[in-house]
């Protein structure tokens, strides 16, 4: 933890990857005007200054859930756009917020970066206030922690395992990206991995994959929490 430092990487045109060490992800979108940071980082505390140090346009920030890994750096901007049902978590938590206005974001805003635009569609199950960002025209989707080959943490009060079946279904019928950049874990993954991630949380709704006891060095969660993985995806459930 102490040696992990920032990546910064290019992962796809204008747009850039910003990881700490192996574990969150933050993602920067460069339009022609404007740039977004989506998401505020969970354990290194220069988030500003690495999205500064790809460009000098105005950044705007928004997040696609309130959990503490995401909103570290939210006190260096002014405001951090969020769905108003993840609100709750941000203000609850220990992060210092500064002065940080949180401003609600809903389904079908779009963040006009200038010659991209930047699409907002709720994507529920790992928390209530879930959002993914499109960029239709590259056809991209940055999904937060709600896709993502896991384990994705599903044991949570906010958490809902039939939302997040239903809510990949969705994802997975659409026609609008092929790559998805989750905030864990590796980056990009195809679509095509949102049928694997439906079916590993199928089969532990069913009761037909068994869980094992979490592995050791993992964030301190409840006693009867088990680890389920199904074709290169994970639960916590
Ligand atoms: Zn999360």
């Amino acid at each position: 933890m102490n040696d992990m430092t920032y990546n910064v990487h290019s992962v796809a045109e204008n747009v850039w990857g910003i990881q700490e060490g192996r574990m969150v992800t933050a993602y920067l979108v460069v339009g022609s005007k404007c740039a977004l940071l989506i998401d505020a980082g969970g354990a290194l505390p220069a988030m500003r200054e690495q999205a500064e140090s790809i460009t000098d346009l105005p950044i705007i920030l928004t997040l696609t859930h309130g959990h503490d890994d995401h909103i570290l750096c939210i006190s260096q901007f002014e405001k951090a756009h969020i769905d108003s049902a993840d609100m709750y978590l941000v203000e609850s938590s220990s992060v210092n917020k500064g002065n940080c206005q949180l401003v609600p974001v809903e389904e079908g805003h779009i963040f006009d970066l200038g010659d991209r635009q930047i699409e907002t569609i709720a994507l529920r199950g790992h928390t209530r206030g879930g959002l993914a960002y499109l960029d239709r025209k590259n056809r991209l989707l940055f999904s937060g922690d709600t896709i993502n080959l896991g384990p994705i943490f599903m044991f949570m009060e906010e958490s809902s395992l039939d939302t997040l079946i239903s809510e990949l279904e969705k994802f997975d019928a659409m026609d609008s990206f092929d790559q998805v950049f989750p905030a864990h874990n590796v980056h990009p993954i195809g679509r095509e991995r949102i049928k694997d991630i439906i079916s590993c949380a199928k089969a532990v709704k069913d009761g037909s994959l068994e869980g094992i006891k979490p592995p050791a060095g993992m964030p301190p969660m409840p006693e009867q929490v088990k680890l389920y993985m199904k074709d290169g995806c994970g639960l916590l459930y």
